[in-house]
Protein backbone atom coordinates (compact mmCIF):
# COMPACT_ATOMS: atom_id res chain seq x y z
CA UNK A 1 0.00 0.00 0.00
CA UNK A 2 1.08 3.20 -0.56
CA UNK A 3 1.34 6.17 2.24
CA UNK A 4 -1.61 8.19 2.01
CA UNK A 5 -0.43 11.47 1.82
CA UNK A 6 -3.18 14.75 2.58
CA UNK A 7 -3.15 17.81 0.51
CA UNK A 8 -4.48 21.36 1.82
CA UNK A 9 -6.69 22.87 -0.70
CA UNK A 10 -7.12 26.71 -2.30
CA UNK A 11 -10.90 27.82 -2.72
CA UNK A 12 -12.34 30.14 -5.10
CA UNK A 13 -14.75 31.47 -3.35
CA UNK A 14 -15.09 34.96 -4.73
CA UNK A 15 -18.57 36.41 -5.04
CA UNK A 16 -18.09 37.02 -8.62
CA UNK A 17 -17.89 33.38 -8.99
CA UNK A 18 -21.08 31.12 -8.28
CA UNK A 19 -19.73 27.65 -8.18
CA UNK A 20 -17.19 27.82 -5.71
CA UNK A 21 -14.59 24.92 -5.55
CA UNK A 22 -11.26 23.42 -3.76
CA UNK A 23 -8.30 22.77 -5.82
CA UNK A 24 -5.08 22.06 -5.82
CA UNK A 25 -2.08 22.61 -8.91
CA UNK A 26 -1.47 18.93 -10.22
CA UNK A 27 1.71 19.17 -9.97
CA UNK A 28 1.54 18.45 -6.34
CA UNK A 29 -0.42 15.02 -6.79
CA UNK A 30 2.21 14.29 -9.81
CA UNK A 31 4.89 14.56 -8.00
CA UNK A 32 3.87 12.37 -4.72
CA UNK A 33 2.75 10.05 -7.28
CA UNK A 34 6.45 9.56 -8.60
CA UNK A 35 8.02 9.25 -5.34
CA UNK A 36 5.59 6.39 -4.50
CA UNK A 37 2.71 8.26 -2.32
CA UNK A 38 -1.13 8.17 -2.73
CA UNK A 39 -2.61 11.78 -2.80
CA UNK A 40 -5.74 12.67 -1.61
CA UNK A 41 -7.37 16.31 -1.15
CA UNK A 42 -8.25 17.78 1.96
CA UNK A 43 -11.26 19.91 1.61
CA UNK A 44 -10.99 23.58 4.00
CA UNK A 45 -13.88 22.26 6.11
CA UNK A 46 -15.27 24.76 9.04
CA UNK A 47 -15.62 21.28 11.02
CA UNK A 48 -12.33 19.65 13.63
CA UNK A 49 -14.59 16.78 13.94
CA UNK A 50 -14.52 16.34 10.17
CA UNK A 51 -11.37 17.38 9.94
CA UNK A 52 -9.78 14.76 12.35
CA UNK A 53 -11.78 11.91 10.78
CA UNK A 54 -9.81 13.00 7.12
CA UNK A 55 -6.72 13.04 9.10
CA UNK A 56 -6.94 9.90 11.16
CA UNK A 57 -6.35 8.10 8.16
CA UNK A 58 -3.51 10.13 6.64
CA UNK A 59 0.24 8.96 6.91
CA UNK A 60 1.26 12.45 5.97
CA UNK A 61 0.75 15.91 5.47
CA UNK A 62 1.33 18.26 2.54
CA UNK A 63 1.03 22.40 3.24
CA UNK A 64 0.47 23.43 -0.48
CA UNK A 65 1.12 26.85 -1.95
CA UNK A 66 -1.73 29.39 -2.25
CA UNK A 67 -2.73 33.21 -1.17
CA UNK A 68 -1.76 35.08 1.94
CA UNK A 69 -2.26 34.07 5.48
CA UNK A 70 -4.18 36.26 7.42
CA UNK A 71 -2.43 38.21 10.02
CA UNK A 72 -4.52 37.74 12.88
CA UNK A 73 -3.06 34.44 13.49
CA UNK A 74 0.19 35.74 13.88
CA UNK A 75 -1.02 38.50 16.17
CA UNK A 76 -0.79 41.54 13.60
CA UNK A 77 -2.75 43.79 12.15
CA UNK A 78 -3.17 43.78 8.08
CA UNK A 79 0.00 46.31 7.65
CA UNK A 80 -0.50 45.59 3.72
CA UNK A 81 -2.63 44.64 0.59
CA UNK A 82 -3.28 41.16 1.12
CA UNK A 83 -3.47 38.76 -1.80
CA UNK A 84 -6.58 36.35 -1.53
CA UNK A 85 -7.12 35.30 1.89
CA UNK A 86 -8.86 32.37 2.87
CA UNK A 87 -10.11 32.07 6.26
CA UNK A 88 -11.20 28.33 6.57
CA UNK A 89 -8.12 27.39 4.93
CA UNK A 90 -6.07 28.64 7.58
CA UNK A 91 -8.55 27.51 10.17
CA UNK A 92 -8.00 23.88 8.71
CA UNK A 93 -4.30 23.78 7.90
CA UNK A 94 -3.24 25.73 11.22
CA UNK A 95 -5.56 22.97 13.42
CA UNK A 96 -4.09 19.91 11.06
CA UNK A 97 -0.43 21.02 11.21
CA UNK A 98 -0.65 21.20 15.17
CA UNK A 99 -2.05 17.97 15.38
CA UNK A 100 0.20 16.36 13.06
CA UNK A 101 3.45 17.75 14.74
CA UNK A 102 1.58 16.53 18.03
CA UNK A 103 1.47 13.21 16.73
CA UNK A 104 4.98 13.02 14.56
CA UNK A 105 2.91 12.94 11.39
CA UNK A 106 5.13 13.49 8.62
CA UNK A 107 4.87 17.26 7.10
CA UNK A 108 5.91 18.75 3.78
CA UNK A 109 5.24 22.50 3.54
CA UNK A 110 5.37 24.39 0.15
CA UNK A 111 5.59 28.29 -0.22
CA UNK A 112 2.27 29.64 2.00
CA UNK A 113 2.99 26.14 3.21
CA UNK A 114 6.30 26.73 4.93
CA UNK A 115 4.55 29.97 6.39
CA UNK A 116 1.23 27.93 7.55
CA UNK A 117 3.65 25.68 9.39
CA UNK A 118 5.83 28.58 11.13
CA UNK A 119 2.66 29.94 12.23
CA UNK A 120 0.82 27.20 13.52
CA UNK A 121 3.90 26.78 15.57
CA UNK A 122 3.75 30.18 17.06
CA UNK A 123 6.09 32.11 14.39
CA UNK A 124 5.49 35.14 12.48
CA UNK A 125 5.17 36.54 8.84
CA UNK A 126 6.47 39.43 6.75
CA UNK A 127 3.34 40.29 4.90
CA UNK A 128 5.25 41.77 2.06
CA UNK A 129 8.59 41.43 1.48
CA UNK A 130 9.07 44.51 -0.79
CA UNK A 131 7.24 46.68 1.53
CA UNK A 132 9.16 45.65 4.67
CA UNK A 133 12.11 44.26 3.70
CA UNK A 134 12.83 46.69 0.93
CA UNK A 135 16.59 45.90 0.27
CA UNK A 136 15.48 42.14 -0.70
CA UNK A 137 15.84 40.63 -3.57
CA UNK A 138 13.15 39.54 -5.94
CA UNK A 139 11.16 36.92 -4.95
CA UNK A 140 7.97 36.83 -6.83
CA UNK A 141 8.53 36.01 -10.39
CA UNK A 142 4.72 36.01 -11.44
CA UNK A 143 3.30 36.36 -13.25
CA UNK A 144 4.46 36.21 -16.51
CA UNK A 145 7.21 33.21 -15.51
CA UNK A 146 7.14 29.60 -16.40
CA UNK A 147 6.74 27.58 -12.85
CA UNK A 148 10.34 25.76 -13.57
CA UNK A 149 12.26 29.48 -14.19
CA UNK A 150 14.86 29.75 -11.60
CA UNK A 151 14.14 33.03 -9.84
CA UNK A 152 17.60 32.85 -6.97
CA UNK A 153 19.71 30.52 -5.54
CA UNK A 154 19.12 29.45 -2.02
CA UNK A 155 22.00 28.38 0.61
CA UNK A 156 21.31 24.71 2.06
CA UNK A 157 22.56 24.93 5.70
CA UNK A 158 25.30 21.80 6.03
CA UNK A 159 24.09 19.61 9.15
CA UNK A 160 20.33 20.17 8.32
CA UNK A 161 17.73 17.82 7.64
CA UNK A 162 17.22 19.45 4.54
CA UNK A 163 20.81 18.81 3.57
CA UNK A 164 20.74 15.49 3.83
CA UNK A 165 17.93 15.08 1.55
CA UNK A 166 19.57 17.36 -1.58
CA UNK A 167 22.78 18.01 -0.03
CA UNK A 168 24.24 21.61 1.70
CA UNK A 169 25.29 24.43 -0.03
CA UNK A 170 24.00 26.13 -3.10
CA UNK A 171 20.51 25.03 -4.86
CA UNK A 172 18.63 27.17 -7.53
CA UNK A 173 15.35 27.64 -7.10
CA UNK A 174 11.64 28.84 -8.48
CA UNK A 175 10.19 31.95 -6.68
CA UNK A 176 6.85 33.27 -6.56
CA UNK A 177 6.20 34.41 -3.08
CA UNK A 178 5.66 37.61 -1.44
CA UNK A 179 5.38 37.27 2.01
CA UNK A 180 8.24 35.26 3.98
CA UNK A 181 9.12 33.62 7.70
CA UNK A 182 10.13 36.60 10.09
CA UNK A 183 10.35 35.58 13.42
CA UNK A 184 11.04 31.38 13.40
CA UNK A 185 8.54 29.18 16.02
CA UNK A 186 10.92 27.91 18.69
CA UNK A 187 10.24 24.38 17.53
CA UNK A 188 11.52 25.33 14.23
CA UNK A 189 15.19 25.61 13.01
CA UNK A 190 16.45 27.69 9.72
CA UNK A 191 17.55 24.92 6.81
CA UNK A 192 18.20 27.49 4.57
CA UNK A 193 17.87 31.10 2.94
CA UNK A 194 18.17 33.38 -0.39
CA UNK A 195 21.55 35.39 -0.36
CA UNK A 196 19.65 38.29 1.10
CA UNK A 197 18.67 36.85 4.13
CA UNK A 198 15.09 35.63 3.29
CA UNK A 199 14.48 32.16 4.99
CA UNK A 200 13.75 29.66 2.33
CA UNK A 201 13.51 26.54 4.57
CA UNK A 202 12.48 25.43 8.00
CA UNK A 203 12.82 22.04 9.44
CA UNK A 204 11.81 20.47 13.15
CA UNK A 205 14.31 19.66 15.61
CA UNK A 206 13.26 16.10 16.37
CA UNK A 207 13.62 12.60 14.61
CA UNK A 208 9.99 13.73 13.13
CA UNK A 209 9.61 14.53 9.04
CA UNK A 210 8.59 18.29 9.70
CA UNK A 211 10.30 20.29 6.73
CA UNK A 212 9.01 23.19 5.02
CA UNK A 213 10.64 25.08 1.98
CA UNK A 214 9.28 29.00 0.36
CA UNK A 215 10.35 27.76 -3.46
CA UNK A 216 7.76 25.13 -5.63
CA UNK A 217 9.97 21.88 -5.47
CA UNK A 218 6.66 19.95 -7.73
CA UNK A 219 7.37 22.41 -10.93
CA UNK A 220 10.77 21.45 -10.54
CA UNK A 221 11.01 17.51 -10.48
CA UNK A 222 11.61 17.20 -14.42
CA UNK A 223 14.76 19.95 -13.89
CA UNK A 224 16.16 18.47 -10.92
CA UNK A 225 16.83 15.37 -9.47
CA UNK A 226 16.92 16.87 -6.67
CA UNK A 227 13.56 18.65 -5.95
CA UNK A 228 12.16 14.04 -6.64
CA UNK A 229 14.34 13.37 -3.45
CA UNK A 230 12.39 15.86 -1.21
CA UNK A 231 9.25 14.13 -2.49
CA UNK A 232 10.46 10.77 -2.25
CA UNK A 233 12.12 11.48 1.71
CA UNK A 234 8.50 12.70 2.86
CA UNK A 235 6.70 9.42 1.58
CA UNK A 236 9.63 7.44 3.16
CA UNK A 237 8.83 8.88 6.34
CA UNK A 238 4.92 8.58 5.90
CA UNK A 239 5.65 4.80 5.32
CA UNK A 240 7.41 4.65 8.22
CA UNK A 241 4.86 6.62 10.35
CA UNK A 242 2.22 4.14 8.72
CA UNK A 243 4.22 0.94 9.61
CA UNK A 244 4.49 2.13 13.33
CA UNK A 245 0.91 2.71 13.95
MN1 LIG B 1 12.42 33.02 -2.72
Amino acid sequence: MRPLIGLSCSSSARPSRNAPRFYIKQSYCHALHLAGGAPVLIPSLDDEQALLSIYARLDGLLLSGGGDIAPEHFGQARLVKLSEVDLPRDRAELFLTRQAVKDGLPVFAICRGVQALNVALGGTLYQDIPAQLPMAQRHRFYPGYARNYIGHQVWVQPASQLASIVGAGHLPVNSFHHQAVKDVAPTLRVASTAPDGVIEALEGQDASFVLGVQWHPEDLVEDDPRMLRLFEAFVTAARHFSQRR
